[in-house]
C-alpha cells in the first residue's frame, strides 16, 4: 500500500484591497495548491474518511454528486492514488451518454470511477438506508461518503485548515456548499475570531446544518452573494474572477471561491469590516470545475473564465 501523503503545508498569500477610506489586510490561504484535483476542502474532507476506510479494510468508496462535482473528481482521484475502487452515483440520467462531453466525469472515468446515473427524484433518496441497501446489493460492500463529502470525519479534517499562525486574523471567510467546511473552520477558530460563510446556493437549511456540527457561535452566514443559486453565474462574476486573476495571479472558481471573493470585496467596499481588520479567506479549490463551466458559457455565448 502506498503511504498517504496527507499533511500539506499551505501558504497564505497577501492581496491588497482598498476599501472606501482605509486599507484592509486580506490574505488568502492557498488550499487550492494542495493538488490540482484533490484540492482545498475536498482533500481535507476525504483525509480521515480514507483512513477510516483503510482501517475498516474496505477497498471500495461510493459517493454521490452532480456532473460537475469537485467532490466526485476528488474521490475518483484519491481512489486512483491510494488504491480504492470508486463508484460515483451521479444526479441525472440524461448524462449517461454524455460522459465524454463532460470534463469532470471523463476525468473521473479515467481515474477508474464506475458510474451509476440516477434520476433527480431517486437522487433525493441518497440518505435513506433502504436505498443504500439496494446499492450494496448491486455493488457489494463499500465505504460510504455522503454527497459533498460532509460527515463528522470530514469536519475533523477541516479543523486542520487553520494553524497557530492564523490566530491574528479577525475574520476567517470561506464559501459554503453543505456547510461542513465552515463547521470545521468554526471549530478550530479562536473565540476572538469571526467566521463568515458565503453561501454558494439558496438554502435556508444551511444555518441549521452548520449548527449541527459547529461547537461555537462565532459565525455568520452571508447569503447575498449566491448569484441566483448553485452554479448560477453571470458576466459580472466572470469579469470579477478574470480581473482578480490578472491582479493577483490567483485563479478563483465560479461556483464557490469566486462568489466568496466577490462578496468579500463588496463588503469591504461597503465598510462592513472595521478599520484595521485582518481577513483570512480560504481558497477551497474547485479549479477542476472551470473547464466544464466554460463549455456551458460557450454554448450560452457568455464571456469565458480565463
Ligand atoms: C465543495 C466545495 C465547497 C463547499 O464545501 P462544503 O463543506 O460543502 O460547504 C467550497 N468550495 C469548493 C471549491 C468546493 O469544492
Amino acid at each position: 500500500m502506498k503511504p498517504f501523503v496527507l499533511q500539506q503545508s499551505v501558504i497564505n498569500q497577501q492581496v491588497i484591497v482598498v476599501g472606501n477610506s482605509y486599507l484592509i489586510e486580506l490574505e488568502i490561504k492557498r488550499e487550492d495548491e494542495i493538488h490540482s484535483i484533490i484540492s482545498g476542502n475536498k482533500y481535507r474532507k476525504l483525509k480521515y474518511n480514507l483512513i477510516a476506510a483503510k482501517n475498516e479494510e474496505k477497498n471500495v468508496l461510493l459517493t454521490f454528486g452532480g456532473a460537475f462535482s469537485n467532490h466526485i473528481a476528488a474521490t475518483a482521484s484519491v481512489g486512483k492514488a491510494f488504491g480504492f475502487k470508486t463508484i460515483g452515483i451521479i444526479r441525472g440520467e440524461e448524462l449517461k451518454d454524455k460522459i465524454e462531453g463532460n470534463s469532470t466525469l471523463s476525468y473521473a472515468k479515467q481515474c477508474g470511477m464506475t458510474f451509476k446515473f440516477i434520476s433527480r427524484t431517486d437522487f433525493k433518496k441518497k440518505g435513506d438506508s433502504y436505498f443504500i441497501e439496494t446499492l450494496k446489493n448491486e455493488f457489494g460492500d463499500f465505504y460510504l461518503i455522503p454527497e459533498g463529502g460532509t460527515n463528522a470525519l470530514a469536519i475533523k479534517g477541516c479543523e486542520e485548515i487553520l494553524t497557530e499562525g492564523d490566530s491574528d486574523f479577525n475574520y476567517v471567510c470561506a464559501p459554503v456548499g453543505t456547510g461542513g467546511t465552515l463547521a470545521g473552520l468554526i471549530n478550530c477558530s479562536k473565540p476572538s475570531q469571526q467566521v463568515l460563510g458565503f453561501s454558494a446556493l439558496k438554502g435556508d437549511f444551511l444555518k441549521q446544518d452548520i449548527s449541527k456540527f459547529a461547537i461555537k457561535n462565532n459565525w455568520e452566514l452571508i447569503t447575498d452573494y449566491h448569484f441566483g443559486g448553485y452554479a448560477k453565474i453571470n458576466s459580472e462574476l466572470i469579469t470579477f474572477i478574470n480581473q482578480f486573476k490578472k491582479q493577483n495571479n490567483i485563479q478563483l472558481d465560479p461556483v464557490y471561491t469566486g462568489k466568496m471573493m466577490f462578496g468579500i470585496f463588496d463588503l469591504i467596499k461597503k465598510g462592513f469590516f472595521p478599520k484595521g481588520s485582518k481577513i483570512l479567506a480560504i481558497h477551497t479549490g474547485g479549479i477542476q470545475g472551470i473547464q466544464g463551466m466554460n463549455t456551458l458559457l460557450k454554448k450560452r455565448q457568455l464571456p469565458l473564465i480565463q
